[in-house]
């Protein structure tokens, strides 16, 4: 048996049972996804090393799928799709997603693919346990959920507060410059001053602070940026 474990995120019945035939052939282990929630949810309970993702899904774009599991999974993602054209190759590829095959595809070139990156896999040494929860002492993201909670009373965020607090998150320690935070939450192309940046910084803050006092990990460094400190 390989050993490394695949999700396949696949809605067309008839690609889907393809690829499991192939794997299955070649002595992989795999589960199947159709939906971008099934995927995201199978992730979470499996930790995949390798998903095959296709992005035209029923519920939610494969691109969303990529950055939700990009929140807390490290597994190489080859993207197997349809759209030829460069721009959606770049946004999957931005996204977070390692590698890109295009429909149709060959037996053969899908499994070289995964060979590659099962030669890459190998090369990533000293790697974390991964988890769908972040834990900085009182505070908890479950990524699967979308849920925080401080001290265990639930904090509701809007959807840029928590986009905010996952980035700090990821870089727990590590100061964040304003351009930096800016680029990674709105994107390059958008008008977003620091001035609003930090509207929505003090309103996270205050929100993390009323659950607990000691809840607030997040730093200000004035003229530069944000930190989220280790507890
Ligand atoms: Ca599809």
């Amino acid at each position: 048996m390989n050993e490394i474990k695949i999700l396949v995120v696949e809605d067309d019945r008839s690609i889907s049972s393809l690829i499991a035939t192939t794997l299955k052939i070649n002595r992989y282990s795999y589960v199947t996804a159709s939906t971008g929630q099934e995927a995201v949810s199978l992730c979470a309970s499996h930790l995949p090393d390798l998903i095959l993702l296709d992005l035209g899904l029923p519920d939610i774009d494969g691109i969303e799928v990529i950055r939700t599991i990009r929140t807390w999974s490290r597994a190489v993602i080859i993207i197997i799709s349809a759209r030829g054209e460069d721009s959606d190759k770049i946004t999957a590829l931005d996204a977070g997603a390692d590698d890109y095959l295009t429909k149709p595809f060959s037996i053969d070139e899908l499994l070289a693919r995964i060979r590659a990156a099962q030669r890459r896999m190998q090369y990533i040494t000293g790697t974390e346990p991964e988890s769908a929860l972040f834990t900085n002492g009182d505070l908890v993201i479950d990524y699967t959920s979308r849920s925080v909670t401080v001290a265990g009373r639930e904090v509701h965020l809007t959807a840029i507060e928590y986009k905010l607090l996952t980035l700090l998150a990821q870089n727990a320690g590590k100061v964040l410059t304003h351009s930096y935070i800016i680029d990674r939450i709105w994107g390059g192309g958008v008008e977003t001053d620091i001035v609003s940046l930090r509207v929505y910084m003090t309103s996270l803050r205050k929100k993390l602070h009323a659950a607990s006092p000691s809840g607030s990990l997040i730093q200000t460094h004035i003229g530069v940026g944000y930190q989220m400190l280790r507890a």
